[in-house]
């Protein structure tokens, strides 16, 4: 399924059809969201959907993939796997917690959801503090020009 359905997807259906939900976000994905901390990927994001009450859903998501994020060394791109999974819900905003991982149903009448940026911030937070190349896969001319001086072998 394209992430034109993550974005405005009927929870209520969802539920009702059961079954897990598959999601391929690719480089066109992370592109359209305001973000500039990932570049662009391939990752696959399952989704299952149960009710737990009238406009209250359980949402079981994981995410498994490669994303590519600028390297914290020399700025080029590096590519990180990434593999997560969470628990969320989804309720209306008269039923939120605050205090627990959840997301806000968009639509009264249809229990519609917007699941991109939530999609993101999952990738997002599973990514590892350091995001580097290979020291010998750094781009020697950007690690020279961000350092002022190329010294080459260390
Ligand atoms: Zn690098």
């Amino acid at each position: 399924m394209d992430e034109n359905v993550l974005q405005n997807l009927d929870l209520h259906q969802a539920s009702e059809e059961g079954t897990e939900m598959v999601f391929h976000l690719n480089d066109a994905f992370f592109k359209a969201l305001a973000q500039e901390e990932i570049l662009g990927g391939d990752v696959e994001f399952r989704l299952r959907v149960r009710r737990r009450a009238d406009s209250i859903y359980l949402l079981n998501v994981s995410v498994d993939g490669v994303v590519q994020t600028p390297c914290d060394r020399c700025l080029d791109p590096v590519s990180i796997h990434v593999e997560a999974e969470d628990e969320l819900r989804a309720v209306h905003d008269d039923e939120s917690f605050a205090d627990e991982a959840e997301v806000l149903l968009t639509d009264k009448r249809s229990d519609k959801v917007d699941l991109s940026w939530t999609a993101y911030e999952i990738i997002e937070t599973s990514l590892p503090l350091e995001r580097c190349h290979d020291r010998e896969n750094c781009n020697p001319e950007m690690l020279a020009r961000i350092s002022g001086t190329y010294e080459g072998e260390e």
